[in-house]
């Protein structure tokens, strides 16, 4: 299933250089057209085959060799006159399919009805007047063949004609259905992308300041309602300016991403961490009491004190943390009183010298 996803994926990005571009999903619906309509009219050439209709047979060849010709445009990446290309091509195939081959019972030209989609998904804002003029082009084609076509034809029988309507709505549903699914899919990613950026700290790929605060919020909301504990600490790198002025600011970089990384795996997984600000980190500990948290904590500053950052230069960057803890009590009223407790406690820490975890008290 993977491999047919990844399949199409390839077929409907052809002639786009730029994959991470979301914004480019139009030319992915120009691409998917082509290749529906086409294979519409090729499906339709072997239906004709088979009821020996040859004249037709070749009118289907033929458009088909057209329709490959405009594909091609999109494909060497001449894409607008492409996208211009099609609605017109298939106009041009729709009415001399109903005036001379099928006749308008086949209903073939009901088609058209795709038009404003094609039209308002493949043109953006700026290009209105092509998206008014193809809905009107389409209704023209429409009427043209509602009205004027001759009804039948002395090449399809009655019944035939049937059957090509019903194939008509098939092939709409499924034009309408794959592009709704499309845009859906291209839009779903894209706000992906978006939250991703909301949330994401570029330089240690955890949680950012907004997002951790979010997580705090949370865990306090639900500790209070609950009457359960919670527990909040700030990290901070010790001498970390000195680090940065004698080993440089890519391996100030370096020892930001490594320090994340060591808390990110090693902690709980309950607990939420974040980057609070430059060298500044937060946990937040759910269902966690102010003892619990100091242990937590302890092991975190050991495991950080043991790591060997090494340099691309291949000297290693000693590393030390100080944390401030603190935890909910039955007075709190607000998540930043325990955030200001544990970066209370957190001076303490810096204070007594550093390379230490320090609780809140109030005594
Ligand atoms: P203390 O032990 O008291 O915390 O001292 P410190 O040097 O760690 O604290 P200070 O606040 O004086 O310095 C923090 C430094 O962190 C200053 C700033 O240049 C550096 N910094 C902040 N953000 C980044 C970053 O994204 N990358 C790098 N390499 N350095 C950063
Ligand atoms: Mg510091
Ligand atoms: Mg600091």
């Amino acid at each position: 299933m993977k491999y047919f996803s990844k399949k199409i994926d390839d077929i409907l990005y052809s002639g786009i250089t730029d994959r991470s571009d979301d914004s480019l999903y139009y030319l992915q619906i120009i691409n998917l057209s082509y290749i529906l309509s086409l294979s519409g009219i090729a499906f339709l050439c072997v239906f004709f085959v088979f009821v020996s209709q040859w004249p037709i047979v070749w009118f289907q060849m033929i458009s088909v060799f057209i329709g490959i010709m405009g594909f091609r445009l999109n494909l060497k990446g001449f894409h607008s006159k492409s996208a211009v290309f099609l609605p017109f091509f298939l106009i041009g195939y729709l009415l001399i399919s109903s005036f001379f081959f099928i006749g308008a019972n086949s209903d073939l030209h009901w088609a058209t009805s795709l038009y404003p989609i094609y039209s308002f998904t493949v043109f953006q804002r700026k290009h209105y007047l092509k998206r008014i003029y193809l809905v009107l082009l389409g209704s023209i084609g429409f009427f043209l063949c509602e009205f004027i076509a001759p009804e039948t034809s002395i090449l399809v029988t009655p019944q035939q004609q049937v059957w090509l309507s019903a194939y008509t709505f098939c092939i709409s549903m499924i034009f309408a259905s794959l592009i709704m699914n499309l845009l859906i899919s291209r839009l779903i990613k894209a706000n992906q992308h978006l939250k991703h950026l909301a949330e994401v700290d570029e330089l240690t790929g955890i949680s950012n300041r907004r997002k951790v605060l979010a997580d705090a919020v949370d865990v306090f909301a639900g500790s209070s309602f609950n009457g359960k504990k919670c527990s909040f600490a700030i990290i901070d790198l010790d001498h970390f300016k000195k680090i940065n002025d004698t080993y440089g600011h890519d391996a100030g970089d370096l020892v930001l991403r490594e320090v994340a990384q060591q808390m990110a795996t090693k902690m709980d997984a309950s607990f939420k961490l974040g980057r609070y600000g430059g060298e500044e980190f937060v946990i937040v500990m759910p269902d966690t009491d102010v003892l619990s948290a100091e242990q937590s904590m302890e092991a975190m500053r050991a495991n950080i004190e043991d790591l060997q950052i090494e340099t691309k230069q291949g000297i290693v960057v000693p590393v030390t943390v100080s944390i401030g803890i603190s935890s909910i009590n039955f007075n709190t009223m607000r998540y930043e009183e325990v955030l200001s407790e544990a970066d209370q406690a957190l001076y303490l820490a810096k204070d007594e010298g550093r390379n230490r975890v320090k609780t809140y008290s109030i005594y």
